[in-house]
């Protein structure tokens, strides 16, 4: 028998239960874009019934969700920043924690900054930091050429302009200097317990060596040969690496560094001034 809005997802929500924390909204998300309609108007038609078509595709939906698949790429899009970016299971799914560096970012005085995303997936940050600052020249690298095809048609969509580099980290940006570096790098320990939760994501994206931190250590050392003097720097990491990332970009020369915490109060990012050589 065909089920009704109301009974799919109250089915639907108790089978995400035990893998998700929003199973509730994780079914209503899934069922929208199955009927390709709002959240509201799942409450307003909710004794509607599913044709088979919408079952089927449903369904499919929902198994993948069941495996771990994250709701983001599943619908194909993520909000960040107060922007919808595509994204697909070439980039980390952007998280609201990152926001906080942004925001960080945007806090810094200049109209015309030179500024790098260093790893940017998606494009979140630097496409965020483009679309407030419109005088900013934005850059951003990244090593996934999928990755970077996805971030350009996010600055088409969002009508900024980034400039795109394929390659590791400062590979491709030899001889350039920036005001501002930004990168959330990935910074999971090899064999870390949490990436089971993560397995659909690039682990290029979230695994970083023994302690999580190579990449980290990748970017302090070769970013004082891409820092105008002056020019500032900021890092996302994992909440119990502050005090190490802190050593990392001191022995590297970097000055006033300072933690700041995300949303839920957990140490999240550094930032770091590089004063010149
Ligand atoms: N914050 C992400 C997580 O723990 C990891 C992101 C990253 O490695 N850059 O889910």
């Amino acid at each position: 028998m065909s089920e009704t809005i109301r009974q799919t997802l109250a089915r639907a929500s108790a089978a995400l239960a035990e893998v998700s924390d929003s199973a509730r909204l994780d079914a209503e998300l899934l069922l929208c874009q199955t009927l390709n309609c709002t959240r509201s108007r799942l409450f307003s038609h909710a004794d509607d019934t599913l044709n088979a078509a919408q079952a089927t595709q449903f369904e499919a939906l929902l198994a993948r969700r069941k495996h771990g698949e994250p709701v983001a790429y599943l619908l194909g899009h993520q909000e960040f920043w107060s922007l919808r970016l595509a994204v697909s299971d070439a980039c980390l799914v952007p998280r609201a924690d990152t926001e906080c560096l942004v925001d960080w970012a945007l806090s810094l005085p200049g109209d015309a900054l030179q500024v790098l995303d260093l790893g940017t997936g998606s494009g979140a940050i630097a496409i965020a930091l483009a679309s407030e600052r419109p005088g900013w020249r934005v850059s951003a690298s990244d090593a996934s050429a999928a990755a970077l095809h996805i971030a350009q048609r996010n600055a088409q969509t969002h009508k900024v302009a980034v400039n795109f580099a394929h390659g590791s980290w400062f590979e491709p940006l030899a001889g350039q200097r920036f005001d501002l570096i930004v990168s959330n790098p990935p910074y999971i320990a090899e064999g870390d317990a949490h990436l089971a939760d993560l397995h659909h994501e690039p682990q290029s994206a979230l695994t970083s060596g023994a302690d999580g931190l190579d990449a980290v250590r990748h970017i302090a050392s070769h970013a004082p040969a891409h820092l105008h003097a002056g020019a500032h720097m900021a890092l996302e990491h994992g909440y119990d690496q502050a005090q190490r990332v802190r050593e990392i970009l001191s022995a590297q020369g970097f000055q006033t560094i300072t933690t700041a915490q995300d949303l839920a109060g957990r140490d999240r990012y550094t930032h770091a001034q590089w004063k010149g050589a």
